[in-house]
């Protein structure tokens, strides 16, 4: 039997691609801010609702270009329920990750603990929209314009969401997005910096191209993040089709939901109000289920289905922070950590290979 893996990159038609890159040899121009990267930043700036964009070659380095715009030091307030990547941009740029605990009901920070946490040194709130929920984006604001904070936030998984219409690009200061291959839009690897104030752009560019600022000056110790061509045509492609794969993720999820709803000892995300959601995973929490969430994934195995611990462990209990952080900081991460369990999704998931993942969990 074929493996289901947690997810499969969506692609165009391999015509629409060479199509899409036939011109670049012609042009011979294939990175830098060349053509396909401006149309991708243009498409991307409208359908996010925001033209203060700009693209990285992936959006860990995109993170990490924010936090360097702004000068982030000292300690940043974030979550440990999130991908390596969110806690080690924080660390990289040399500041120190405060973790705040989560919610039990959407997973995202649980923003009644983000006062106790703030010192004379902490500079930023890092939040992540874990699984595309958006955090509660209003109290955050609240807080940070009263610390005088700024916020970055983590938009990995929560490409194209919005809430009461609002798009998720314009939350906080700044917002980064990921386009990996696994992501709900990818450009097979990419990343995207969204903000607010726009003349932040010179220094976001600047700062992902080694730090040049003219033909002769350098003012920035910056590095090299740059989209190049080949990821903005695939970007270019997958951005024409990325409405209906969200709508067929949409149908995977509605047959999960209606699958694995009100079973004792299986919870499933609630929607949050108003927000329209782009159906980037599926976490499952296995508490007090006649299995547990590992045998759960076991079992899955067993028949090549592959689901992930998303997120487990925490981030703060990563082997390279050894005896850095303490997770009784945050106890709702950590039940939600060893409980919880995504499972296979993506647009071209079967609505009957769903139907024998909910089997094998459900033991029929
Ligand atoms: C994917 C992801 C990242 C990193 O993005 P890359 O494009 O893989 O570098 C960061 N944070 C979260 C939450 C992610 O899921």
């Amino acid at each position: 039997m074929e493996t289901i893996q947690v997810t499969r990159s969506s692609m165009p038609s391999f015509e629409e691609y060479t199509e899409e890159i036939k011109d670049l040899w012609e042009s011979h121009w294939l990175t830098n801010m060349g053509i396909k990267h401006k149309q991708l930043e243009e498409g991307l700036a409208e359908y996010l609702d925001n033209p203060n964009i700009t693209l990285y070659t992936n959006g860990h380095l995109a993170l990490e270009g924010a936090i360097a715009a702004f000068n982030l030091s000292g300690e940043v307030i974030t979550t440990p329920f999130t991908f390596a990547s969110t806690t080690h941009a924080i660390v990289r740029a040399g500041a120190e990750p405060v973790f705040c605990d989560i919610n039990a009901d959407d997973y995202t920070m649980d923003v009644s603990k983000i006062e106790s946490l703030i010192t004379d040194k902490t500079t930023a709130i890092v939040p992540v929209h874990v699984y595309g929920n958006i955090c509660n984006f209003k109290e955050i604001e609240r807080i940070a314009k009263k610390h005088n904070l700024k916020v970055i936030y983590d938009a990995a998984h929560a490409f194209g969401v919005t809430v009461d219409g609002l798009s998720v690009a314009n939350m906080g200061d700044a917002s980064m997005f990921s386009f990996h291959a696994t992501k709900v839009f990818n450009t097979i690897e990419g990343g995207a910096v969204t903000f607010q104030d726009s003349t932040l752009r010179k220094t976001l560019n600047d700062l992902k191209n080694f730090g040049i600022t003219g033909p002769e000056t350098t003012e920035y110790v910056g590095g090299n993040a740059k989209m190049n061509e080949f990821q903005a045509a695939m970007g270019i492609c997958n951005l024409r089709h990325v409405d209906e794969e969200i709508q067929k993720r949409k149908n995977v999820v509605e047959r999960y939901v209606e699958r694995l709803s009100n079973v004792p000892g299986i919870s499933l995300l609630k929607p949050q109000k108003g927000v329209k959601n782009n159906y980037s995973y599926f976490p499952v929490l296995f508490d007090n289920y006649k299995e547990n969430r590992n045998q759960i994934t076991e079992k899955l195995k067993t028949q090549n289905i592959i689901a992930r611990k998303y997120f487990y462990p925490l981030t703060s209990e990563f082997a390279c922070y050894d005896g850095r952080f303490n997770v009784k900081d945050t106890p709702v991460a950590k039940y939600v950590s060893e409980r919880v369990l995504t499972l296979p999704l993506y647009a071209d998931l079967s609505l009957e290979d769903v139907d024998r993942i909910c089997d094998i969990i459900l033991d029929i």
